[in-house]
């Protein structure tokens, strides 16, 4: 009965000419059938639950599809639920309405890719891209056909933990980023792609202290110039939905901010898909001292909120609010239509169960194939901060000890937000370098150290992964034992995962008490000792530098990082990630970042004392330990001269290592005077080349007008004709960059 109202729907509207003029009869035919409480229905998305063994015939959830409740639901994982929550909807509610079936697929769906930090420093976005798409293809093939990602809030503060789920401080890289996997979930929207969905929208990454959920405060001049433009890259590439944020914009929770929401991502940018809030903050807006859950349901509406995800305002006073006039029903009609947009943009009115082919789990999930994908974008991610004398990478040969709390530890390796990952199908770093060197060397592995001494703060940190609580002293005892054995140490060392992601901020971001000791007394040993730091943040690592030879940050780099980091370790492949994030010299420097202001006290670049009466600090420089686009490679690059003809700067780039290696060409812009006050350099370009040993290439840049506007005091956006320095090297620390003026009249 349901089936052919929706069957006689769409064979109605396939007669009228025009996609859009389709759609819309469509559901405008549909909407007239439908109830009050049908339309708020489509507005309510509640999670599943975590239902492995089939759901029971009484589930509650069931009874909200069967009465047109619920709109949409998120993270059930399993084929078989997500078939008979769907058959739920099409067969036993009233109009046959199909679900929308959302997940954080975040970093990869089984076959697990690093977390998008990590993902960030390879500056690849065509690799970007395919990990998105293969994240969507096996999602897909398991039901799920919308994701919570991407995450495109600037992040400036290492404290906050969510860092690790973004694409770091810039908002150039995090534009290209956003678009590459907005294209990479949504394709054509065919059966193997699901709907985006662009978070936190907006300037969640601003929270203050870098304390999760916390208050946000800025200027709109700031938040066009250097936090939107993520935001509205993403919009532009055609993401289906946007996530509001827990945060206040302009005290007004993101969430009912109709400046926000309608003003400038509906109409200035022009976007036309449907606006979801995140988990509960409709009922949070009583919280933030807004209104009661009836007042929060009724502002949020009208601010141009769609869908109400776990707070069931929505469904619990949205009728009452249109019978007492509180909200209109054209203000219902419009977010009933723009669900409804979305489910048919997805394909669901014409195959409810388009996303629900039993054959394809087996052919695309956790394939060979999706797994190599993997295992290369990871070794791209890893940063090689410091090598002293060559020491990487190892020779395949002797006793090599493995010490450190990941050097075996299974539930980690994913990183944050890797919720559909199964544990038991890939390797530790541990398994990965027996495999690695096997016949050739001998791997001696032990963990050495909990994550801290403090068994409080390393609970908090496991939340769901834990590593078992071991005996200080034994651990100790036993790294010292095998160190002793060894020719050569490797430490695998740093967070636990989800001591980054939500709701995970530190305070101090020093390597933790016991790993440090550790590391010190494995130093006395005086072997060649190599760190592999694991972080879904950047991390204070001063003493480090200091004392370590060499170390490289691989961050969590998803269910092949065991083997990507032996690629790496080993010489199979050369290190090509750089920095999206300043790493500190102390955490006391937070937030710290490079496309700053400059101030009327400044103190430049690389000063190398304190200086009274300028901007700076008595006990640390203002320089980062590792400045954003730093990353060093096996082999070593030669930048020559900036030579610029018109609008072109170009530079050749000379490998003069010993290794073919890929390299990061960075175009930095400053505009020297402007109408405000504008940052002492921005990236606007970057080429990732790859050049063979002695190789040479010539890198262009073509400096468009795009690159030299911004918002000025009066949110114009806007082209000053004056001088600009054009900046080109290999990371953004101006002791490595070529640097020429060019002159806009
Ligand atoms: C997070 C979102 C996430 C949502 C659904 C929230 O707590 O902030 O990023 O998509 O939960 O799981």
């Amino acid at each position: 009965m349901k089936k052919s109202i929706i069957t006689t729907l769409l064979m109605l509207c396939s007669l009228v000419s025009g996609a859009q003029q389709t759609m819309d009869e469509f559901i405008s035919e549909l909407m007239a059938k439908m109830t009050v409480d049908e339309k708020v229905g489509q507005l309510n998305l509640l999670p599943a639950g975590n239902i492995t063994t089939g759901i029971r015939k009484d589930s509650p959830i069931l009874d909200l599809i069967s009465q047109g409740k619920l709109g949409a639901i998120l993270n059930m994982k399993g084929f078989d639920n997500i078939r008979q929550l769907q058959e739920a909807a099409v067969n036993r509610s009233r109009l046959g309405i199909p679900l929308i079936i959302g997940m954080d697929v975040i970093h990869g769906y089984e076959t697990v890719f690093p977390i998008p930090l990590a993902q960030s420093c390879s500056w690849d976005l065509e690799g970007i891209e395919q990990a998105a798409r293969i994240a969507a293809k096996e999602a897909t093939a398991d039901g799920v056909n919308w994701t919570y990602s991407p995450m495109v809030d600037i992040a400036l503060d290492a404290r906050w933990g969510r860092i690790a789920e973004g694409s770091g401080e810039d908002p150039f890289l995090g534009s290209r980023i956003a678009e590459a996997m907005v294209r990479g979930y949504q394709g054509s929207f065919g059966p193997e792609n699901m709907m985006a969905c662009v978070k936190h929208y907006a300037l969640y990454g601003a929270a203050e202290a870098g304390r999760d959920y916390n208050t946000v405060d800025m200027s709109r001049i700031r938040m066009y110039n250097q936090f939107f433009p993520p935001y509205e890259a993403a919009a532009k590439a055609g993401a289906g939905s946007f996530m509001t944020s827990f945060n206040v914009v302009d005290y007004v929770p993101a969430t009912a901010n109709k400046w926000l929401l309608d003003d400038v991502l509906r109409r200035q940018w022009g976007w036309d898909g449907f606006v979801v809030t995140d988990y509960g903050s409709i009922g949070e807006m009583t919280q933030h001292g807004i209104g009661d859950l009836q007042q929060s349901a009724a502002l949020a509406l009208k601010a141009g909120t769609d869908m109400d995800m776990c707070a069931e305002g929505y469904v619990k006073t949205l009728a009452k609010s249109v019978k007492e006039g509180r909200v209109s029903m054209a203000e219902l009609d419009k977010a009933c239509r723009r669900v409804l947009e979305a489910k048919y943009k997805l394909g669901l009115f014409s195959d409810p169960y388009r996303f629900l082919d039993q054959s394809r789990r087996q052919r695309d999930v956790f394939t060979a194939e999706n797994r190599r994908a993997a295992r290369d974008m990871a070794a791209e991610t890893f940063v090689l901060l410091k090598n002293e004398g060559g020491l990487l990478p190892l020779k395949r040969q002797g006793r090599i000890a493995l010490i450190g709390p990941m050097a075996d530890n299974r539930v980690n390796m994913t990183g944050t937000w890797s919720v559909s990952a199964v544990n038991d199908q890939y390797n530790t770093l541990k398994e990965a370098m027996e495999r690695a060197v096997s016949g050739k060397a001998t791997v001696l592995c032990t963990q050495g150290c909990n994550f801290t001494s403090d068994s409080v703060l390393q609970a908090g940190g496991s939340h769901y992964r834990m590593t078992p609580w071991g005996d200080a002293e034994l651990l100790k005892a036993e790294a010292l034992e095998i160190a002793h054995r060894a020719d050569v140490i490797v430490c695998a060392m740093g967070e636990e995962a989800e001591m980054s992601g939500e709701s995970a901020s530190r305070s101090d971001l020093e390597m933790f008490d016991v790993q440090r000791e550790l590391l010190e007394a494995l130093l006395l040993l005086k072997k060649p000792l190599v760190l592999l730091h694991f972080s879904g943040r950047p991390t204070v690592l001063t003493w480090e530098q200091q004392h370590v030879p060499a170390i490289m940050n691989v961050w969590f780099g998803g269910s092949e990082a065991g083997d990507a980091i032996c690629d790496v370790l080993f010489g199979d492949k050369v290190p090509s990630g750089k920095l999206t994030v300043s790493m500190p010299q102390t955490t006391g420097q937070e937030p710290l970042y490079y496309n700053q202001l400059p101030t009327g006290r400044p103190i430049g670049e690389g000063a190398p004392s304190f200086s009274k009466f300028s901007s700076n600090y008595l006990d640390v420089r203002n320089d980062p330990l590792y400045p954003f686009g730093y990353g060093l490679s096996y082999t070593t690059f030669e930048y020559g001269d900036i030579r610029l003809n018109g609008r072109t700067a170009s530079v050749t780039v000379t490998n003069t290592g010993h290794y073919d290696a890929d390299e990061i060409v960075q175009l930095y812009i400053h505009d020297v005077f402007a109408s405000i006050s504008r940052p002492v350099k921005e990236l606007k370009g970057f080429q990732r080349i790859h050049l063979k040993a002695g190789e040479s290439r010539e890198v262009k840049f073509e400096i468009t007008d795009d690159l030299l506007k911004f918002y000025n005091y009066h949110l114009d956006y806007v082209l000053e004709p004056g001088d600009f320095e054009i900046m080109i090297g290999p990371d953004s620390s101006l002791k490595h960059l070529k640097k020429t003026i060019l002159t806009v009249r």
